[in-house]
This record gives structure tokens, sequence and C-alpha cells, in this order.
């Protein structure tokens, strides 16, 4: 059981079931310093969110993003919005109280969403470089990766021009 554990939190990719592992991504939250505030780094991650920039954090497991106020109850606002959400329908806020079932549960659904979102991203390029008309190079382009294709295109253009 122990080593299956370890499989998931080694896993690289970051499926945050763990409390540590979602407040590790905090950095200098805003309203940590706040005395009043019941949003800190503390309770969203204990609420399930992970940060992404500002006063922002999103979910890994239902990837809903939310913009915080200092007076909000993150558990609260996750439960309000996360109806289709593992992580809320588990409602175990304590890692302690995580089964290894839950673990796995948990994992496989930070995965796939974690896929699906790097997809998205995916499309979101696509269809910001649709308008060019070849589109089958723009397709190939950006699932290979477009940064490591412009260096060598850019070495070898330099070559050209003296
Ligand atoms: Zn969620």
């Amino acid at each position: 059981m122990a080593r299956s554990l370890k499989k998931v939190e080694n896993s690289g990719m970051t499926p945050f079931i763990f409390f540590k592992d979602r407040l590790a991504t905090f950095k200098n939250y805003e309203y940590d310093d706040d005395q009043t505030a019941t949003c800190t780094s503390k309770t969203l991650a204990r609420a399930g969110f992970v940060w992404t920039g500002g006063i922002s954090a999103i979910c890994p497991f239902c990837l809903k993003e939310l913009e915080f106020d200092p007076d909000d109850d993150p558990w609260e606002e996750h439960k309000k919005r996360g109806n289709d959400c593992d992580f809320v329908h588990l409602e175990k806020l304590e890692d302690s109280k995580l089964t290894l079932s839950d673990c796995i549960k948990l994992s496989q659904s930070g995965i796939v969403m974690a896929q699906f979102k790097k997809q998205n991203v995916i499309i979101e390029q696509l269809e910001q470089k649709m308008t060019v008309t070849n589109i089958s190079a723009t397709v190939s382009e950006v699932l290979k990766g477009p940064k490591k294709q412009s260096t060598s295109k850019s070495r070898r253009s330099r070559k050209k021009n003296p």
C-alpha cells in the first residue's frame, strides 16, 4: 500500500491529491498577510485548490479556476461550483481521511483533467493559428512543440544572410 501511494505521489503528473503538494504551489499569496482573511493559501489548499497566480486558484480535479476575495471560504466556493468534482464529492479535507482507493480515484481524475487541459491549450493554439491557410502544417507544428523548430529555422536563415 505504501509503495502504491509513493508511486502516486512521485508520478510527476502532479495530481495534487495531498494538501502539502497543493500548498507548495502558493508563493506569497496576497491574503496571507491579512489577519482577518478567511481565504489564505492554507484554506485554499485545504479546499483542493492550487495557485495559478495573483488571487486566482484552480481545482486540479474539476478545473474550476476562481478569483477569490479575502473573506471567501474556499471550501464553500468549491462546493457551490463543484457539482462534477471528485474532490468535492469525497468531502475529505484532511489527507489522513483519504483511503488508498480515494487516492487512486483523485489521482486518475487529476491526470485526466491535466490531459484535458493540455489538449485545450493545443486546441487554443491551433485556433489562434487557424487563419493560416495551411492547416496540416499548423497542426504538425503545434504537436511537435514549436520552440525547437523555430530555433533551427532561425539558425538556418542566419547562415543564408551574411
Ligand atoms: Zn474541484
